[in-house]
């Protein structure tokens, strides 16, 4: 389950060096080489699926409780005051390397990202978010 043009890929097979810090039979934890801030890493499953849509739900779980360990984890060890989990589909939503990851950010009060995490507030009529909730909510 591998995709021969995929960075990721070859970074989990050791062809391309990066900064692991942790491993297990499913995942790779590295170092985002542009982070966002001291500490920004990466959690990656070892076999090649292009995004969410892709990734089986077994993995998924265990990719959120890996989440989970690795910011109680990292907050210890950084003395972080925050943490932000991001985690990006598709190009339209900012998806540059197309095999699943979720970035693992500690948040320091004085890190200048601001609210790192931001979208522009959008207004919708009640009859649109009428609509949505009931398409949304369908069986
Ligand atoms: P995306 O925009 O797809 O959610 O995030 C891709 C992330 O991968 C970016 O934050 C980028 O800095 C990181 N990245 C891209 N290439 C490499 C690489 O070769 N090594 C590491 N460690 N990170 C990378
Ligand atoms: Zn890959």
């Amino acid at each position: 389950m591998r995709d021969e043009s995929c960075i990721f890929c070859k970074i989990i097979a050791g062809e391309i060096p990066s900064r692991k810090i942790y491993e297990d039979e499913d995942f790779q934890v590295m170092l985002d080489v542009s982070p966002a801030t001291k500490g920004h890493a990466l959690i990656l499953p070892k076999k090649h699926y292009a995004n969410l849509y892709e990734l089986p739900e077994e993995l998924a779980g265990k990719a959120m409780c890996l989440a989970k360990r690795m910011a109680e984890r990292m907050t210890l060890l950084l003395g972080c005051d925050g943490f932000n989990i991001v985690q990006n589909n598709n190009e339209v939503a900012g998806q540059t390397v197309f095999h699943f990851h979720m970035h693992l950010i500690p948040r320091y009060t004085a890190d200048e990202n601001g609210e790192m995490i931001w979208w522009k507030a959008q207004k919708f009529s009640d009859e649109v978010l009428d609509d949505l909730a009931k398409k949304l909510a369908q069986k």
